[in-house]
């Protein structure tokens, strides 16, 4: 079931939910609807300006950032969102040292809303490393639907990764 792997820890009904609307191949319209606002930010240059903006506004005192950019080689579900409920701290130990913020490229195609709720979640990294409850509160606090996207990139990963033509069974 490609749900569970992208789900891993949230609750089962919603784990079967998503499963349903994958295979009745209603993954895409779902999320065309819930989240139809796209965005411009195609170039590192683009991105830079981005993330700087919400920093400035959420996370003024965290020190400049020595890079940012997209990165076509991260992968989101194991590198930058880890599981929901465990902890997973390479990644933020990385950004901490580094003061580093990279995308995957896949989110230069994603709704709006994907890329500013990616983008929160590793500025909240510059100041707590796990997923923990402080990080979660800081993310909300720059993105009060927080959670309801990061289910719904879960959703749009696990769309992105069916085979063309149609969900698989
Ligand atoms: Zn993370």
């Amino acid at each position: 079931m490609l749900a569970a792997r992208y789900l891993a820890g949230y609750p089962p009904e919603l784990i079967a939910q998503a499963e349903t609307l994958r295979l009745q191949g209603r993954l895409a319209s779902h999320l065309a609807q819930r989240l139809p606002e796209r965005h411009e930010v195609r170039s590192d240059v683009a991105l830079f300006d981005y993330v700087n903006e919400l920093k400035s506004r959420h996370m003024r005192n965290a020190g400049p950032l020595q890079f940012v950019g997209f990165d076509a080689k991260l992968r989101v579900l194991q590198q930058a969102l880890g599981t929901h409920t465990r902890r997973t701290q390479v990644q933020g130990a990385r950004l901490r040292t580094r003061r580093e913020i990279r995308v995957a490229t896949l989110f230069k195609e994603a709704p709006a809303a994907l890329l500013r709720m990616i983008v929160v979640h590793e500025l909240a990294h510059l100041r707590e490393l796990d997923h923990d409850k402080a990080f979660y509160q800081l993310c909300q606090h720059m993105e009060p639907d927080y959670f309801q996207l990061e289910f719904d990139l879960r959703l749009y990963l696990m769309h992105l990764d069916q085979p063309p033509g149609g969900a698989a069974p």
